[in-house]
């Protein structure tokens, strides 16, 4: 089987990994903050918080930017789950924003809608999550626009986007948002095993973030509520969650960022490869605007619904019989029964459209010619009826 997406691990990632194992210092040491540098660095965002994973970065961003009960949380449904319940985890409300027809990411047009009649019934959203589908930004200068006019905080779930530019800058740069995640998991662009890292421009929301990333205890007596009993003492002066990295996620994560910029021109080459192949076919692809450049973590296809087309699930099907792990990103999220609230269906339509069609094809850097080759191949097959050969 042909997976959808898949590490890349070499002989320099072992090395650092196994180098933290004879150091000193397994948590807690140099090579989280080094780590968090190179990221800020190459993003170009002043401060970084590594944490255990992306959803716990987001639960992070979100209890620093002051989110809690009685507050709204939007984003787009067609994301990861974790997008949204790190506002439920706060106590929020979560509330789903359409996606534009052709770049598949949260549309500003839709937003501003939905907040126009927000703001009529008082129910303007404290946070929106804009999330970069698939490695392409979303229109974050026109959703900042409507957050200067609305008052709403921005975090970028950037989880597929790491090496992904937007308007000639990295995104991660915060240009337009309050807070930027990204996902290390095994499947996106570069992995540290389990591993996030929130990045933002606002040294108070990265201290904040910092201390809750712990156990929110403090040895500066300056903010404990009474003198301390003596040298030895500390103060929990707030709830934390012990959200941190490992120094072996660290170093591995420091080692694959060296990789980031050629397996995403790679991702990138491959891409284009496809939509070469694919043309002339009964699908569309992610439009990418020319402010973008996608870190193309995903590759989906949206299959045109009609009359003589074969319906989604067969064509799946075929493609997984075929050895092809292909995929579906993603079910709209308000069809989990934790977000099903009476009138969801149907909301969003372009989300229904969306996922409809939607299959992801296998897209990483160690994706052979050949492999992408059999399921394009695979791909034109299984679009025929069956019983008629092309
Ligand atoms: C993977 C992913 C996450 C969660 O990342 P973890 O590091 O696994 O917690 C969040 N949002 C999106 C869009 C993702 O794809």
């Amino acid at each position: 089987m042909i997976p959808y997406g898949h590490q890349l691990i070499g002989e320099d990632d072992i090395d650092a990994v196994v180098q933290v194992l004879r150091s000193d210092f397994l948590t807690q040491g140099p090579a989280v903050p080094r780590f968090e540098e190179a990221l800020a660095r190459y993003c170009g965002a002043p401060h970084a918080v590594a944490t255990c994973n992306a959803t716990a970065a987001l639960h992070l961003a979100c209890l620093a930017l002051g989110l809690g009960p009685g507050d709204r949380l939007w984003t787009s449904p067609i994301t990861f789950v974790a997008s949204a319940n790190c506002g439920r985890y706060c106590g929020a409300e979560v509330d789903f924003v359409d996606i534009d027809p052709n770049t598949w990411t949260l549309c500003p047009q839709a937003l501003e809608r939905k907040l126009v009649e927000a703001e009529r019934d008082g129910r303007l959203p404290k946070i929106v999550v804009a999330v970069h589908l698939c490695g392409h930004s979303c229109d974050l200068r026109a959703i900042h626009a409507l957050s200067a006019r609305y008052g709403f905080r921005i975090i970028e779930d950037a989880s597929h986007a790491i090496g992904a530019r937007y308007l000639g800058e990295p995104v991660g740069c915060c240009r337009y948002s309050d807070i930027t995640v990204f996902s290390f998991h095994p499947v996106k662009i570069i992995t540290t095993g389990e591993g996030g890292m929130a990045l933002t421009r606002d040294a108070a929301l990265a201290e904040r973030m910092a201390r809750l990333r712990s156990h929110g205890i403090t040895r500066d007596p300056a903010r404990m509520s009474g003198p301390p009993d003596g040298p030895w003492y500390y103060e929990q002066t707030e709830l934390g969650f012990n959200y941190r990295m490992t120094e072996l996620q660290a170093a591995l994560g420091t080692s694959q960022l060296k990789h980031l910029d050629a397996w995403v021109a790679q991702r990138n080459a491959l891409a284009h490869r496809y939509a070469a192949a694919l043309d002339g076919l009964p699908l569309t692809i992610q439009q990418v605007t020319p402010d973008c450049r996608s870190a193309y973590h995903l590759f989906v296809i949206r299959l045109l619904q009609g009359r003589g087309a074969r319906p989604r699930r067969e064509v799946f099907e075929a493609l997984r019989a075929s050895g092809i792990g292909v995929n579906v990103h993603y079910i709209p999220l308000y069809h989990q029964p934790g977000y099903r609230n009476p009138g969801a269906a149907g909301r969003c339509p372009e989300a229904e459209r969306y996922y409809a069609g939607a299959i992801t094809l296998p897209l990483f850097p160690a994706l052979g010619e050949a492999d992408q080759d059999h399921v394009v191949q695979a791909l034109r097959g299984s679009l025929q009826p069956p019983g008629t050969s092309s």
